[in-house]
């Protein structure tokens, strides 16, 4: 009897590790198509709990999850658990028992406490994260790319609430946005110990608030948040993308109590206010009463700077070669500038050594920028452009001047230049021999479109979105 237990629970146990195998597998097909909130909020936090015949149970941490998962990126899994698998498979995802709770925070809880999962820790109904202690302004190179959202940044730390609110950053990913609005959370609490600072993702906020609803507290929710003086939300194309009024409803109540009461309210985003899909206008134009500050991508001496710093703080010593190289490699996002800079050091530390130019460029070589982004073409734009606009690519490339016409070679010519290394002498050359300054009136052209036109925003990042997923 024992004996036949056993045997079942080593079963039991092998397929725990099948399916966690299979999982993994398929997370990773998953990562590079999935937003990174997506990725560690929501995936990472999942687990496939179940495979019989052509059926596969996942299970998600919250209803939010569930529904966001769904909405969002069910043929994603599907494809990649099948792939994982080896056959075609139906998901289904469901809410895992104890969902929607954070691990157990490090505190000394009276011992019935531990045991009953049901105590909720003032920190828990935030869904507040504590702040990462190295995401400080000293640890946080200023250059051209950022000046102006530093600046910014510094004056709403001095004087919260005061300065300008709401802050709102927004850039591509891996730029600084939570580390700049980190930041402000230290200098705040250095600055005046008694503030109640709260660091928050928008996705997280929307789980929390979607269980305080489900739960009845949702009072008590908004209660806690009327002690808040600083409020930094994270990501919050996240609220913006999710379908749905609800949870967009009541971040606008929290955000107008907030302001309301002259507390700060700093806001990050991959688009600008213009170009996320809300459903409230109101919410919209009270996001660019502020202050609106981009992070753009450094150049090839402020990433060496960064470097410089990030090896300093791990206390390793690089040659300048080194770290060039690095640079030179990887050109577009930080965190991918760290992570090959970290496994150099790894290197060192481990082997005693300086690696050659030629060693270093193996170890990054996962990191560069040609392999860990997909690399545009102008002729994919084009035929991006033109499937969107329904205009045809010889008519974008010759003389012909309709309005559809003009406007789809406006935004191919910017998506060139935004999204390829080409020059603009090249840019020119592939849209029918026109020259640079054409391009470039074209580029400046449909930046202030951008910022004035809510649905040239709207389409240019759906584009952009659409080339650069893999
Ligand atoms: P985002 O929120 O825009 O995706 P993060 O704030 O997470 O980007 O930044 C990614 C990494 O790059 C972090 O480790 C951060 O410390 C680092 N980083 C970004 N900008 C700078 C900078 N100007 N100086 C130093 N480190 C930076
Ligand atoms: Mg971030």
């Amino acid at each position: 009897m024992s004996r036949q237990r056993d045997t079942k629970v080593a079963e039991n146990h092998h397929r725990a590790d099948e399916l966690a195998d299979v999982w993994r597998t398929a997370l990773d097909r998953m990562r590079p198509a999935v937003g990174q909130a997506t990725f560690s909020g929501l995936l990472s936090r999942s687990r496939l709990l179940l495979v019989e015949g052509d059926r596969a149970v996942v299970g998600v941490p919250s209803e939010f999850a569930k529904r966001w998962l769904e909405q969002k990126h069910a043929a994603l899994l599907c494809e990649s658990l099948s792939e994982a698998c080896g056959r075609l498979l139906e998901v289904e995802l469901t809410v895992m028992d104890g969902g929607d709770r954070r691990p157990e925070p490090i505190v000394d809880l009276p011992s019935e406490a531990r045991t009953e999962p049901a105590v909720k820790l003032p920190y828990d109904e935030f869904g507040a994260t504590p702040l990462n202690p190295r995401y400080t302004f000293e640890n946080f190179v200023v250059a051209e790319c950022n000046r102006f959202a530093h600046a910014a940044a510094m004056q709403v730390a001095k004087a919260p609430g005061r300065a300008y609110n709401p802050l709102f950053i927004h850039s591509r990913v891996g730029l600084g946005k939570t580390h700049l609005m980190q930041a402000i959370g230290h200098m705040v609490k250095k600055r005046y110990p008694h503030a109640e600072v709260v660091y928050v993702s928008a996705e997280t906020f929307v789980n929390h608030m979607i269980s305080a609803i489900r739960d009845g507290t949702i009072n008590a929710f908004r209660a806690r948040y009327r002690r808040v003086d600083v409020w930094l939300v994270d990501d919050i194309q996240f609220i913006a993308a999710l379908q749905g009024p609800t949870s967009e409803e009541e971040f606008f109540h929290t955000f107008n109590t907030l302001y309301e009461t002259n507390k700060q309210i700093v806001i990050a985003s991959d688009a600008p206010p213009r170009a996320l899909r809300l459903l409230n206008d109101r919410l919209r134009s009270r996001l660019e009463m502020g202050i609106v500050a981009d992070l753009r991508t450094p150049d090839l001496e402020t990433r060496i700077a960064i470097l410089e710093k990030k090896a300093e703080a791990e206390g390793i010593e690089l040659p300048r070669e080194i770290l060039e190289l690095i640079a030179k490699r990887i050109e577009t996002n930080i965190r991918v500038l760290e992570g090959a800079l970290m496994k150099v050091c790894a290197y060192v530390s481990l082997t005693g050594e300086i690696p050659t130019l030629s060693r270093v460029e193996e170890l990054i070589a996962d990191y560069s920028t040609a392999a860990s982004e997909k690399r545009v073409t102008l002729e994919e734009i084009l035929q991006a452009v033109c499937d969107r606009l329904a205009v045809e690519p010889e008519d974008v490339k010759g003389p012909k001047r309709g309005r559809q016409l003009v406007y789809a070679r406006q935004i191919a010519i910017y998506l060139g230049r935004e999204l390829t290394d080409n020059s603009l002498a090249a840019i020119g050359q592939f849209f029918g021999g026109r020259d640079h300054s054409t391009v470039l009136h074209s580029y400046t052209k449909v930046q202030k479109m951008i910022e004035g036109d809510r649905r040239t925003a709207a389409l240019v990042s759906e584009l952009k979105a659409a080339l650069t997923q893999s």
